[in-house]
């Protein structure tokens, strides 16, 4: 099937490679010209796990292009993603300029034959009658200025439907939000939990089951004989609201542990214990139980806030929400209360951070809590260094100030007050802890995640602090 993509970032760079990887034809679209010409060269411009061997062996199959060309991507595919970022305004709305572009750049080089253009992005819930709206636009903004005439618009039971047709066009719009992790996302879109499909039109539906079935059918899956992926018909509002709601309960489970740990702190239980013990309930589950100092990334922040806001619009406040993202923020304080109890004063002390981005297996750095710890210790007087295995070798310095990176973590110990585990790269667990506690001031190791093994840091000449525990 021809495919375009639209926005080559965690989501559309590894949709495209995927597909692609998957038999169908291929063209992904950024308006970023250095980032395309990377891609052309066969390199991936973000760090994900097996996303650069998908990319090479399709390109060399001649299944997979790149181009700045959004007329060459609309005339070419059948299937159209909208792919771009969706970040959060600072009212914590969602900004959907760039997906407004993208619906009016397509309209306006809509090309004859039937389309479906496909929501990818996470979107607020009713952009898909918005999305088809702005593409409708685009159609008349080129058809008047090329003054031919226009029949626009279609009706269905409500006034309003998915379907659009405008002189010879015809096209609708889809909501299939994308569930992938950061640091293993090419893993994950082979393996997917479910596949959620939001459209009032089988044509559509009936097209993108096809384009999806080499997946559904786990051909490309670790465990090909696993039963097949559960796929998730329904209206486009709810699938718009499934991706918020997933992301919104993930965050809340998070916060809800965090809860837990500090007041494990407090009477002096063990969180991991706890974690382990209602994790193995079947109504609860192990994950997204880890205790540590707190969510962040390109999604959960963004999301959760874009609901709260969404339900605020509409009249409701989201109490339980807004509390998860209030336990959130004072979780990122509580290492920086962890460090003022054991070093009393921060002013001319040395603290060094292993890890930077939001999660392991990431490049990242999107709302990472390392990045309000920099921000707190900073304003605190202390001097801040960081070792992280990716933004230390890559020399990704996006978004990162007051803070010198280091290039290995005993080059971070020497000379430090304090460390601290942000990101639990699971390079960490086997660092030479003996000797980094030689060449620190005061061997202390606040470990954000609860990732290490205490005892054996202590056994090597450190004072170790965890999280809950
Ligand atoms: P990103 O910021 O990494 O990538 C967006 C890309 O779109 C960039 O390469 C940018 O150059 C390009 N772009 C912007 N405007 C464009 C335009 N007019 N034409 C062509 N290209 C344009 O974003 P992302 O992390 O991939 O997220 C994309 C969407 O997917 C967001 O809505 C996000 O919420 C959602 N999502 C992200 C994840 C994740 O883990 N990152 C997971 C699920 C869903």
């Amino acid at each position: 099937m021809r495919v375009c993509v639209i926005g080559t970032g965690y989501v559309g760079l590894v949709t495209g490679a995927s597909l692609a990887h998957a038999g169908h034809h291929v063209i992904c679209v950024d308006n970023n010209e250095a980032k395309v010409k990377l891609m052309q060269s066969g390199q991936s411009p973000i760090f994900e796990p097996g996303l650069s061997d998908i990319m090479q062996s399709a390109i060399q199959a001649k299944r997979l292009e790149f181009t700045t060309d959004l007329a060459a991507g609309v005339a070419h595919g059948q299937v159209l993603f909208i792919a771009v970022g969706t970040p959060a305004l600072p009212n914590g709305e969602s900004d959907t300029r760039y997906v407004e572009a993208v619906a009016r750049g397509i309209g306006s080089n809509l090309s004859g034959g039937y389309k479906v253009i496909v929501n990818k992005s996470t979107v607020p819930i009713g952009s898909g009658d918005w999305v088809r709206m702005i593409v409708l636009d685009g159609v008349a903004e080129r058809q008047k200025s090329e003054a031919q005439p226009i029949l626009a618009g279609v009706s269905g039971d409500k006034g309003i439907t998915t379907t659009a047709l405008v002189g010879e066009y015809d096209f609708d719009v889809v909501s299939n939000p994308e569930f992938l992790r950061e640091g293993s996302a090419v893993y994950d879109t082979f393996n997917p939990d479910r596949i959620v499909l939001g459209s009032s039109s089988d044509r559509a539906i009936a097209l993108m089951q096809e384009l999806y079935a080499p997946i559904v059918s786990r051909q490309f899956a670790e465990d090909p004989s696993a039963p097949t992926v559960p796929v998730l018909v329904t209206d486009i509002s709810s699938a718009e609201m499934i991706k918020y709601a997933a992301n919104a309960f993930l965050a809340t489970k998070i916060s809800f542990i965090n809860e837990v740990a500090n007041i494990c702190d407090r009477v002096g239980a063990d969180v991991m214990q706890v974690a382990k013990g209602i994790g193995l309930d079947s109504r609860i589950g192990s994950k997204f139980l880890q205790p540590g100092l707190g969510w962040g990334g390109s999604c959960f922040p963004k999301d959760v806030s874009a609901l709260i806001h969404t339900a605020d619009d509409y009249g409701y406040e989201s109490q339980l929400l807004k509390a998860a993202v209030s336990v959130n923020q004072r979780q990122r304080l509580i290492v920086i209360e962890k460090l003022q109890q054991v070093l009393k004063i921060l002013k001319g002390k040395t603290v060094g951070l292993l890890g930077l981005t939001f999660k392991p297996d990431t490049d990242d750095l999107r709302d990472a809590p390392a990045l309000s710890m920099i921000e707190n210790l900073v304003r605190l007087g202390a001097k801040v260094k960081a070792y992280d295995p990716i933004i230390s070798q890559s020399g990704m310095r996006h978004g990162l100030s007051d803070v010198i990176v280091e290039t290995d973590a005993e080059r971070l110990a020497d000379g430090c007050d304090a460390l601290v585990l942000v990101t639990e790269w699971q390079q960490f667990q086997t660092l030479d802890f003996g000797k980094m506690a030689t060449l620190m001031h005061s061997p202390i190791l606040i470990d954000g995640r609860n990732f290490l093994d205490c005892s054996a840091l202590e056994a090597a000449g450190f004072r170790c602090v965890g999280i809950g525990r």
